[in-house]
């Protein structure tokens, strides 16, 4: 894959299709954070980008837990990175799928909200004693910009008996929760783990293993959460005033908070109306959470020489036939932007390639590595700063260009 310093470089190869920008700096960078300073484990959880060359990004740095969610992704991790531990993390589970990842990839941890899924797990194990099973406790994602509470998860009001039966069952027993996506408050975790707390008393079991899940935010226009290290002290905090602290481990599974330094896209103007930008990729490209959830991502205008004009705030169409490939925004960029230029949206490596389909013929994108910074980030002190330095591939100079 080709390496260039900054997205501008990337631009001056006038690519025509979308072109992924990725940092595995940045990756590697937040699954050093996490692996030094979460109190616990931390399991990256696949679905908020597959791609191999991050998951071994994210080995390097230090994450040697994953937390998959379906068949394909217990192969593709196993696949690439053969000495991983693999967490089966969805609550409803195929029993052919449970039964491969047991005896064919070796993974012990399941996770399950239901007797029915217990059950299942027991079946298509042949009772196997070596097993983790962690029961997924309903908790609120009132915190959280993206609900996950609906769908899975048993009340605490319920968990007794399904605790006691899967106590009976498993090696380990854990609890799981998750608070849903980008919580934008520590006390996210503070409220869950005192459903923990009366989940436990109401059953009383020994429990082995509290998993926090995921949740932990990123940096996006309008979210600044608080600082990573005040989520992991007050989560820190909880678990050691839990009765099961003395005897259980402590994980995370940050899916969105290790991914979404790692890619950012460029994109090229094929029209301007108005305010309006139809640009080469959209909701049916990286930018589902765009044009569906109404997310806003950083946007920066990569131009040689950077426009005097006073930033408007655009809206932008993908490229399909459907009016529904709109992203709202706004997306603010100088006033003269126009066909021809070039544009990076930031913060897409969760949640952003990983939903790409292939949608009236618009799913092909490059992908090429850059050093530059990211738009924003959760692990470097202040503004990231541009950089300064020689472009070698093109022999000329990006001192110019400051995006910032
Ligand atoms: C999606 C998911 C995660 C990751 O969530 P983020 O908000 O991206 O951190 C972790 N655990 C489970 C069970 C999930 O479904």
């Amino acid at each position: 894959m080709d390496t260039y310093l900054t997205a501008l470089d990337v631009a001056f190869s006038l690519p025509s299709q979308p072109v992924s920008l990725l940092r595995p700096h940045a990756a590697r960078r937040a699954a050093r954070f996490f692996s030094e300073k979460f109190p616990g484990r931390t399991l990256y959880a696949v679905k908020a980008n597959p791609s191999p060359a991050l998951l071994e990004t994210l080995w390097a740095g230090g994450v040697t837990h994953f937390d998959v969610a379906s068949i394909a992704e217990v192969r593709l991790v196993r696949r690439t990175l053969p000495e991983a531990t693999l967490c089966f993390m969805h609550p409803v589970k195929a029993e052919e799928a449970i039964h491969e990842a047991y005896f064919q990839h070796g993974v012990r941890t399941f996770s399950l909200d239901h007797q029915s899924e217990l059950d299942a797990i027991l079946r298509a194990t042949g009772n196997a004693a070596d097993l983790t099973l962690c029961v997924r406790l309903r908790v609120s994602s009132k915190h959280s910009k993206l609900s996950l509470a609906s769908k899975f998860g048993v009340d605490v009001t319920e968990a007794a008996p399904l605790l006691q039966a899967t106590r009976q069952a498993a090696d380990s027993l854990g609890i799981c929760f998750h608070v849903g996506s980008q919580a934008m408050s520590p006390q996210a975790y503070a409220d869950a783990m005192s459903r923990v707390r009366a989940a436990i008393v109401a059953a009383a079991v020994t429990v082995d293993v509290i998993d926090v899940g995921g949740g932990f935010p990123s940096a996006y226009p309008g979210m600044e959460p608080p600082r990573l290290e005040d989520y992991f002290e007050v989560i820190h905090d909880a678990f050691e005033s839990l009765p099961v602290s003395y005897s259980a481990e402590l994980w995370c599974e940050p899916g969105r908070a290790l991914a979404a330094e790692y890619e950012s896209l460029l994109v090229k103007v094929a029209r301007r109306r108005n305010a309006e930008l139809y640009i080469n990729d959209g909701a049916y490209g990286a930018l589902f959470d765009a044009a569906h959830l109404d997310w806003r991502f950083p946007v920066a205008l990569v131009r040689e020489t950077e426009s005097r004009a006073r930033d408007v705030d655009f809206s932008f169409w993908g490229p399909t036939c459907d009016d529904m490939d709109h992203m709202a925004g706004p997306f603010p960029l100088p006033a003269d932007t126009d066909a021809g230029d070039y544009i990076e949206i930031g913060m897409l490596g969760a949640y952003g390639g990983a939903m790409r389909t292939a949608f009236n013929g618009f799913g092909v994108e490059g992908a090429v590595v850059v050093d530059d910074e990211p738009m924003a980030s959760m692990y470097l002190e202040g503004e990231p700063e541009g950089l300064q330095l020689e472009v070698v591939d093109f022999g000329r100079t990006s001192e110019h260009f400051s995006r910032r």
